[in-house]
């Protein structure tokens, strides 16, 4: 008996030490060939913001496929989405005369449609149409830099036409072969999709990954955000700016799974004038700066496109009605910041404030 253990003692001693040393050597070449690195992590400028995507358990190739996708995708939206570009679909809308009929492509249809749902269900807070205004107030074509408030006439000009239509004042055409058509209600209804169209090309970008085999991603786009998966079975974390303090964070949130969350803010994009901060989320109803007394509010649902478009309706409706929004719609969680110190978030909302921000 004595002898046997010897035996197998003396026959196993070599092959442990030899077994532990390739267990390292595995480990360490894991850990040293980024091959096989666990967390990627890319930013590139995109849709006027940086656009970070975070994979988890993808190869470099597998990582470097999916990203170069998601950004073409991002490209392509902002190709036809934004009324900046001269050669955009937008563009050519809102520069057409009155009346003209337009044939536009589905995903414009679903993005100009998702838009006017959230018009519907916002009681007009959300609006597709505001581009004269945007422009107006110089948010989005930079003139906004130079601090001015547009004139009163101006806007009121700008509101004495949208009051004459009760619909939206553009009309959708079916076309013969089947398509849609789009046709012109003039400058009160110029298209602006800088609310919506983001988080539609984050819909896409989270697919893409999806589709080029990478279950588990973040992808951060300014205040949009779209998760999936977890990162090597633990959640995302993410953290939400604190609106009066850049380099403070005011919530975290820890999500594994799919879902969207968009931040609005009034600390995005503003100059001051008259003492008070001009800011780039405008209030149809005024047709100027939203003043609902809501600094910072977040949404999440399954979609980013929808999460985008809701989080400025909620920041235009104001604590009251916003909530009110956010309890009525199935699969909505939403996070409140009034400018009076008050805070208010769902029941369902992934997320906890900040101890002392
Ligand atoms: P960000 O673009 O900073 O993420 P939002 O998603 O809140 O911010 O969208 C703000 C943008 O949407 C503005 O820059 C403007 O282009 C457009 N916009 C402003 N006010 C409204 C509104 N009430 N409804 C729809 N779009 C709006
Ligand atoms: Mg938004």
């Amino acid at each position: 008996m004595k002898g046997g253990l010897v035996m197998r003692d003396l026959h196993f001693k070599p092959i442990v030490p030899l077994l532990l040393l390739l267990a390292f050597l595995g480990f360490w070449l894991l850990w040293k060939n980024p091959s096989h690195q666990e967390l990627h992590a890319t930013t590139r400028l995109a849709m006027g913001t940086l656009v970070s995507v975070s994979t988890w358990g993808a190869t470099e190739a597998e990582d470097e496929n999916g990203v170069n996708w998601v950004f073409s995708r991002i490209k392509e939206v902002e190709s036809w989405a934004s009324k900046q570009i001269p050669s955009s679909l937008v563009y050519k809308i809102n520069h057409s005369p009155k009346g003209t009929l337009l044939e536009v492509p589905e995903e414009l249809v679903t993005v100009v449609h998702t838009g006017l749902e959230i018009r519907n269900l916002s009681g007009g807070a959300f609006d597709p149409g505001l581009g004269y205004l945007v422009d107006l107030w110089g948010f989005g074509n930079g003139v906004a830099e130079e601090g001015k408030i547009p004139e009163t006439q101006k806007i009121a000009a700008w509101l004495e036409e949208r009051n004459k239509h009760h619909d939206f004042g553009i009309q959708w055409v079916k076309t013969a072969n089947g398509g849609m058509a789009i046709q012109w209600g003039g400058f009160a209804y110029e298209l602006d999709l800088g609310g919506i169209a983001k988080g539609y090309a984050m819909d896409l970008a989270m697919e893409s990954l999806k589709l080029s085999g990478i279950p588990n991603a973040l992808i951060v786009a300014g205040g949009d955000m779209i998760i999936a998966g977890s990162k090597g079975g633990k959640p995302w974390r993410i953290g939400i700016q604190h609106p009066r303090d850049h380099n403070k964070v005011m919530a975290f949130a820890e999500i594994t799974g799919d879902m969207a969350m968009s931040t609005s803010g009034d600390y995005e994009r503003f100059f001051m004038a008259n003492g008070e901060r001009q800011h780039h989320i405008l209030d149809p109803k005024t047709g100027k700066p939203s003043r609902s007394g809501l600094i910072s509010v977040s949404i999440q649902t399954s979609t980013s496109i929808k999460a985008d478009a809701l989080s400025t309706a909620v920041f235009v409706l104001g604590m009251k009605e916003g909530k009110a929004l956010i309890e009525k719609l199935d699969g909505v969680e939403g996070m409140l910041v009034h400018e009076n110190g008050e805070r208010w978030k769902s029941p369902g909302f992934k997320g906890q404030w900040l101890e002392g921000s």
